[in-house]
């Protein structure tokens, strides 16, 4: 599942607009049958579509499934990935990418820049892989449910993720600055900096502590706990001031499991991120504090807004958190919590993708594809579609 954009530039006009069928056919299938996808994309003359299906499949970005009943493709997270490149390029939102600067459980890190030459981050979401590959039961169980496709959660995860960044930088918080969103994929301002997780020393842990409790805190009073309040989501920059000292300047990354202050357990979420803070000052830099807290209960006595209500709102909808919420559960996605036991960081599950795929029920739409009033609102299966061919 790397990614590999050699291929990007040839694609013709034609190429994307398969492409781009073949996913909006997933949205109600889990193999695109063929017609359908000539159908939507719209190309008159049949060879040309099949020329663009073979030169897609023989890239990987569409595929076939295994003894399946009728012909047809199904989009590959190769595929969603160009998809979302080639939204990002189009509204200049990211001309080039570059190395790979980390592999989470959930997600693959690239620098990437615009036009300018501006260094950015883009985040692919991947939510699934290691469920899919280290459970095999886990599989079989998944593909026997409607609602479960890993594709449609990375998606989930993406814009949730685009949305809380976008209204806590609004608020002032220090997170990245959001750059720009497109299917499982987020891009956003590059940090100068290192997660706390990589510093050895520093020559004052109490004010860092303070001020990472204090911005744990000031989550709660917008009605937000992070959830994975960790030494991997907490970027550090060094910067030297003008009386020579180097302040620390703290971060705060990845926000796919962020819950509200209303959610059953948040207290629970509010104090284990507490905890992980007050864990890893005491072993890394020895040092504890005695002030207890910060709790929960005194936190959220002066709530000043709620990002919570003001994201569901804006499109990250209650049904979607949901959804997402439900599928981290039953994945035992926790953000960077097992991270610890793996010290060399490597990816131990680099590999293929899983061969099969859950069927889609609602996929969110594409953006800005002028293909979407193609799609028909009638019986798309492979039958009808047969008797009106
Ligand atoms: P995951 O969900 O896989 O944990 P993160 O968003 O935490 O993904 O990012 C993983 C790693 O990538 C971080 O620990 C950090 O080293 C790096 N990273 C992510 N976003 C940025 C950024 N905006 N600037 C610099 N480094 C980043
Ligand atoms: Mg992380």
């Amino acid at each position: 599942m790397k990614l590999n954009v050699k291929n990007i530039r040839y694609l013709s006009p034609d190429d994307w607009r398969v492409l781009t069928a073949a996913e909006m056919g997933s949205r109600n299938h889990e193999l695109v049958p063929t017609p359908l996808i000539a159908q939507i994309a719209g190309i008159r003359s049949g060879s040309g579509v099949h020329n663009s299906i073979s030169n897609l499949a023989k890239i990987g970005l569409i595929a076939k499934i295994k003894n399946a009943k009728y012909d047809g493709y199904r989009l590959t997270y190769g595929g969603l990935d160009y998809l979302a490149l080639h939204t990002h390029t189009k509204s200049g939102v990211m001309y080039s990418v570059g190395n790979q600067i980390g592999v989470g459980k959930e997600s693959d890190i690239y620098v990437c820049a615009d036009e300018t030459g501006k260094q950015l981050v883009l985040k692919i979401h991947r939510l699934g892989r290691i469920s899919f590959r280290t459970v095999k039961a886990n599989r079989d169980y998944l593909r026997n449910r409607n609602s479960g496709s890993w594709m449609y959660m990375s998606r989930l995860a993406a814009l949730k993720e685009f949305e809380f960044m976008k209204a806590l930088r609004r608020e002032g918080f220090p997170v990245p600055e959001p750059v720009g969103q497109s299917r499982h994929t987020v891009v956003m301002s590059l940090i100068d900096s290192f997660p706390l997780r990589q510093i050895s020393s520093v020559g004052d842990p109490a004010s860092l502590y303070a001020e990472l409790l204090s911005l744990i805190v000031q989550l709660a009073q917008y009605g937000l706990i992070h959830g994975d309040f960790n030494e991997f989501n907490i970027l550090v920059e060094e910067r030297e001031e003008e009386d020579g000292t180097v302040a620390l300047i703290p971060t705060i990354i990845d926000f796919p499991q962020m819950v509200s202050i209303d959610h059953a357990n948040a207290e629970y979420y509010f104090d284990r991120d507490v905890a992980c803070i007050k864990r890893f000052f005491s072993r890394r830099f020895g040092f504890t504090s005695d002030e207890p807290g910060p709790y929960f209960k005194d936190s959220i006595k002066t709530v000043k807004k709620r990002l919570d209500v003001e994201v569901e709102a804006s499109g990250f909808s209650k049904k979607m958190a949901k959804e997402l919420a439900a599928y981290m559960k039953e994945h035992g996605v926790d953000g960077d919590a097992g991270e610890a036991e793996r010290e060399d960081g490597s990816d131990a599950d680099e590999g293929s993708e899983p061969e099969q795929e859950i069927e889609v029920e609602d996929l969110v739409p594409a953006e800005d594809t002028p293909l979407e009033d193609l799609i028909l609102e009638k019986d798309l299966s492979p039958a009808a579609l047969a008797s009106q061919m």
